[in-house]
């Protein structure tokens, strides 16, 4: 059972400029952008993980129902309707492999083998989940009896109750239904869905790194952007050797994403979203080479992708009558900017304007 990888919609309606003109002297953050404007609405960042590197951002309703398509009807009593099996009946009650017990529904791995124990009472029982992010609590008070109800985090596929009468070092007894598991013995290759999230990292350098900093980081499926220079001749440079153009710096921004929810090209479209590719040494107002359109790649497919990507653009795109400028360098090191560059959107307002 694989997880749907259905791509979130990616609503870009801020925009992004760079107003106000670089530094050569010592920097002035708060004078460097016009904030006459508030942000526009954007699409929130809702990509979460858990420590183990899951993806545990939760499922829609629309992603629930496909993944419940196969379900039997018993499975869709127990897991969509918070239904209990009958106990002594589950097929895995007295598995005794070693291996993972992964959620049925959407595959997120919820507890081991290791953390199993024998409880007598007729479904599998456990003291810990693999990751205490992955199984929510919900008070119950169904049936006259107050619980705690466990569910899936990522689906939440109704999983069983938790009590307070387990074994050490916990002292919790998980109790799941059969039909609410399913399992991956060790040596056995995980589904996709059971898998930690192979987290990737790109680079573009678009103009003042406030604005594309703010812009991508807002994007489902990017967990983190960071402002800093790339591609110039010194090591560690300061923001003034970065503007006094001779570092050869460019501002740019380490973004890492996850490659199952946001594609390189989606980032590549957004990116040619919130600049102009055009300008050469300059975003806007903003002049000197640290503002000059620039893509790091990782590795050779991100090179690949970019490169065919800016030549569609060039042909077919909202460029196509300029010649796009920016450059495409294999990634050199990344030097992250003074701690004052960081989130400054965030932390200071302001808005971002697309190029017209
Ligand atoms: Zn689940």
């Amino acid at each position: 059972m694989l997880i749907n990888k259905t791509l979130a919609t990616i609503a870009i309606t801020t925009l992004f400029v760079a107003v106000g003109l670089g530094y050569i002297s010592a920097p002035d953050p708060a004078s460097k952008h016009n904030s006459s404007e508030p942000d526009k609405a954007m699409s929130s960042n809702t990509t979460l993980f858990s420590k183990s590197g899951h993806n545990i951002t939760p499922l829609t309703d629309a992603q629930i129902q496909e993944h419940a398509k196969d379900l039997t009807p018993e499975e869709a009593k127990v897991i969509l309707r918070s239904g209990t099996e009958a106990a002594f009946c589950g097929n895995l009650v007295d598995n005794k492999l070693e291996g993972t017990y992964i959620c049925r529904l959407c595959d997120l791995p919820l507890f081991q083998s290791n953390s199993k124990f024998k409880s007598g009472t007729g479904w599998p029982s456990f003291f810990q989940p693999v990751d205490p992010q992955h199984v929510t609590e919900k008070d119950d008070s169904a049936h006259g009896m107050t619980r705690t109800e466990i569910l899936c985090a990522r689906c939440s596929a109704h999983l069983g109750h938790v009590f307070p009468d387990g074994p050490k070092p916990t002292g919790l007894r998980f109790c799941v239904n059969s039909v609410s598991l399913d399992f991956v013995e060790n040596g056995e290759e995980f589904p996709a869905g059971g898998k930690p999230s192979m987290l990737k990292t790109a680079y573009f350098g678009g103009g003042c790194f406030w604005g594309v900093e703010d812009t991508f980081e807002k994007l489902p499926g990017v967990t983190n952007a960071v402002s800093g220079y790339q591609g110039g001749n010194d090591d560690n440079p300061s923001y003034k050797d970065v503007c006094s153009g001779a570092s050869g710096h460019a501002e740019s921004v380490e973004i890492q994403y996850d490659p199952s929810v946001i594609s390189y090209n989606e980032l590549l479209a957004h990116f040619y979203i919130i600049h102009n590719p055009t300008q050469g040494d300059r975003q806007g107002p903003d002049f000197g080479t640290q503002y000059r359109s620039v893509i790091f790649p990782t590795d050779a497919e991100q090179m690949k992708l970019a490169t065919a990507f800016i030549t569609d653009e060039q042909i077919d795109g909202k460029w196509k009558d300029k010649p796009i400028t920016t450059q495409v360098v294999m990634a050199p090191k990344f030097y992250k900017a003074e701690e004052y560059h960081q989130d400054y959107h965030a932390k200071h307002g302001g808005s971002c304007h697309i190029p017209d």
